[in-house]
């Protein structure tokens, strides 16, 4: 990559610091020291316009709604979500402070299921991709809750299902995003949204409740 003075204009360290880092096997400066050191000090580009800070936002949750307790004890979280699904509970601590008055537990499981999870933030910003919905298109309804049932039974249902609290993805099948969009992700969100307690396992009642759930949710977010 020539690097002289007689291009300055193109000595800018944006473009200096893309060329470089674009080399896949060699990167060869042919030039003076004089232009490179002029290229990195030259600084045209301070507005960035990739709308990276708006897309986190959007994907995270409302930092200014969470306590400072919470952001105190959970700092680490915030800067490196690899357990999402504790994110969703600090989300979700959010969304219940914002309610005027807080009804009990009991009294907040009679309101329809539907009807609460529309009011959590949170969980009513899950979608279904494209992608998730040609899967589902390609397969059949049938299949998907054959798929559901599956999920349920071998990652819910047991006593003490392995990895949880993180043992759904975020992605990857329709099922799994409609598990974090109904609050039945983990026993602990079973719990919380649906009064199933944990520590036992579920029957076989309970187990189709859930996949009932599920199934509900992806053919309301299919369209
Ligand atoms: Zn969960």
């Amino acid at each position: 990559m020539p690097v002289m003075m007689s291009h300055y204009v193109m000595l800018q360290r944006n473009l200096i610091y893309t060329g470089i880092t674009r080399a896949k096997k060699i990167l060869v400066l042919v030039g003076t020291k004089k232009a490179l050191s002029y290229a990195v000090h030259h600084v045209t580009v301070d507005e960035r316009n990739t709308c990276l800070k708006e897309r986190l936002r959007r994907l995270l949750p409302t930092f200014e709604s969470v306590s400072q307790d919470t952001i105190r004890n959970t700092a680490g979280l915030y800067l490196f979500p690899e357990n999402p699904q504790s994110l969703n509970l600090v989300a979700e601590e959010a969304d219940y402070g914002k309610q005027d008055k807080k009804p009990s537990h009991e009294e907040w499981l009679k309101i329809d299921l539907f009807e609460r999870l529309a009011k959590s933030e949170f969980r009513s910003r899950f979608r279904l991709s494209d992608k998730d919905k040609e899967y589902i298109s390609e397969k059949g309804m049938e299949t998907i809750r054959e798929h559901a049932r599956d999920f349920v039974a071998k990652r819910l249902a047991p006593e003490n299902p392995a990895n949880d609290g993180k043992q759904t993805p975020m992605r990857g099948h329709p099922v799994f995003i409609a598990q974090h969009a109904t609050g039945t992700c983990c026993r602990g969100c079973l719990e919380k949204w649906h009064g199933i307690p944990k520590g036992r396992e579920l029957s076989e009642a309970e187990q189709e409740y859930v996949v009932d759930v599920l199934m509900k949710w992806v053919r309301g977010h299919v369209i």
